[in-house]
């Protein structure tokens, strides 16, 4: 069986394997199911840019083009306007509510999102299929919004693949090569993957924006406990992964702790009527 694209159509029976391999990666802008402690955001992905913003842009919007030719994207408007809704929430509370977003949806199985340069951010429907609510789901996509917050995706490929070979990119001079970066990033768990401290800085941003916003954060939390669980009770070909990037109880608890550093304060965001419509409609 591919593992990489297995079949989801009972997305409670696949869950477990399907989360195993994305618990150890962050795909190109996000490890959905990286979790980090966070101690604070000194020390995070580190200020290794080498790109502006205006040309992140710029090759955000053709590694977009090109996702959007290998991809199968979902055009229900329900379902993009609802994942557009949960992330203009997040981003109304950020440190950059006037960045320039766009919210995708991908038809693939695994549980995962992902963000590429230029604002542009991808959610699987994997995961809102696994999700038990919508702080879940809201609490992955903020999670993608701290590495596009704190420029981690332009930093981990100004690593990967140097600056003359983005810039190519970015100018539409180098078609193949766009294509390349592109199957890389939806094949290629590893080849964007993040620093732990990244991972520290996203967490931290994402437990603040949910707060904020009005969502329970201790939801994140709560997805990666589940997911984690379904991993040790059935653990598999992956775990080598999984132990590399590991969600231990600890993070998780760092992560807790961050919380209880807040302020109580009753979440506002609490029905899941239009989420359990959207599951629905991609069922
Ligand atoms: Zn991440």
């Amino acid at each position: 069986m591919n593992t990489q694209f297995l079949s989801f159509s009972n997305p409670s029976f696949n869950a477990v394997r399907i989360a195993r391999r994305h618990f150890a990666i962050c795909l190109i802008g996000v490890a959905v199911l990286s979790f980090s402690s966070c101690a604070g955001m000194e020390g995070g992905g580190g200020g290794f840019n080498l790109i502006s913003e205006s040309e992140e842009r710029q090759l955000g919007t053709e590694l977009s083009q090109e996702i959007a030719k290998q991809c199968e994207l979902v055009e229900d408007a329900v379902v993009v306007g609802y994942i557009r809704d949960i992330g203009f929430r997040l981003i109304a509370v950020s440190a950059k509510p006037d960045y320039s977003y766009q919210f995708h949806v991908l038809k693939k199985d695994e549980v995962n999102a992902f963000a590429i340069a230029g604002g542009h951010l991808y959610v699987q429907t994997g995961l809102i299929l696994a999700a038990d609510n919508e702080a879940q789901l809201a609490g992955v996509m903020a999670h993608e919004l701290g590495h596009v917050e704190n420029r981690h995706v332009t930093q981990q490929m100004s690593r990967q693949y140097g600056i003359s070979l983005l810039t190519s990119v970015l100018l539409g001079n180098n078609p193949s090569q766009t294509k390349q970066i592109v199957a890389g990033l939806l094949g290629n768990a590893t080849i964007m993957k993040y620093s732990r401290d990244a991972e520290r800085e996203a967490d931290w941003t994402a437990v603040h924006l949910m707060y904020r916003a009005g969502y329970d954060p201790m939801a994140l939390a709560d997805f990666f406990r589940k997911l984690k669980a379904d991993e040790e009770r059935s653990p598999g070909p992956l775990e080598s992964l999984f132990l590399s990037h590991p969600m231990t109880d600890d993070r998780i608890a760092a992560v807790e702790a961050e919380i209880k550093k807040l302020a109580p304060k009753a979440p506002t965001l609490t029905d899941n009527s239009e989420f359990l419509r959207v599951q629905a409609r991609l069922k």
